[in-house]
């Protein structure tokens, strides 16, 4: 039975028995990884600080056969203030349900943690608008799957965009549409270049730079609406957390 280490964020858990959680657990080694948490539920449990959602720490998981178990844990953040705060909690909600649908088991995740750990705690502690790290967690972490948006230029016929009033965002065509191509991808957010600017930068900073999103409420709304159906549509899933934010 090997005994190892990973660090990781607790992304979902599902209870089961008396006082078991199953956790997932997004790691920058192993990706997302299932991993029972015996008798964590009870109050004297040493792994009760570490079976809930948000927690970053440092687990030893032991593996038997495919299934993991969590040996211990050394809860590095709880990022609690997301607990206290509606708006603070629908946004972390959010992030990972993207990550929950985004990320596989077996591929590292370096990149994805990092820019979950960056949000979660610019949401947490840094004032932020808890939409605007969503919105810009969700597009951020679909670039790194490979789904960066066509901005300036149609989606569908490469016309330059930038100079349009208003247009429309796809999830199916994978960008912005100029006004010739929009009828061909109904469903999409009507959004104005302004949105769009404002989407180019966020995809352009570092994660570190996350701290200096600040969308005005207009942009906000927009993309709010037009990012999460790029990603409902890139996912095949509907994010039910989107409710929360
Ligand atoms: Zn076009």
């Amino acid at each position: 039975m090997a005994l190892f280490t990973v660090n990781g964020i607790v992304t979902r858990y599902a209870d089961y028995r008396e006082s078991d959680r199953i956790l997932t657990i997004l790691t920058s080694q192993l990706g997302l990884v299932s991993a029972k948490a015996r008798g964590c539920r009870r109050p004297k449990s040493a792994l009760l600080p570490s079976a809930e959602l948000f927690v970053y720490g440092e687990f030893v998981l032991f593996k038997n056969g495919d299934k993991y178990t969590v040996d211990s844990c050394a809860v590095e953040e709880s990022f609690y203030p997301l607990r206290e705060d509606i708006s603070r909690f629908g946004a972390g909600a959010y992030m990972l349900s993207i990550v929950n649908e985004c990320a596989t088991e077996g591929e590292r995740a370096d990149a994805l943690l990092s820019l979950l750990l960056y949000a979660l705690s610019y949401t947490a502690y840094a004032g932020c608008d808890p939409c605007d790290m969503a919105v810009c967690f969700a597009a951020r972490a679909l670039a790194l799957m490979g789904y960066m948006p066509s901005l300036a230029c149609c989606a569908c016929c490469g016309a330059d965009v930038r100079a349009q009033r208003r247009m429309i965002f796809s999830g199916e065509a994978g960008g912005a549409l100029c006004a010739l191509c929009e009828d061909k991808f109904p469903g999409g957010a009507e959004v104005s270049p302004l949105s769009l600017e404002a989407l180019r930068r966020m995809l352009a900073l570092s994660d570190e730079q996350m701290k200096k999103v600040a969308l005005p409420p207009r942009v906000r709304a927009e993309l709010k609406e037009a990012v999460n159906l790029y990603a409902e549509r890139i996912l095949e899933r509907r994010l039910k957390a989107f409710e929360c934010l």
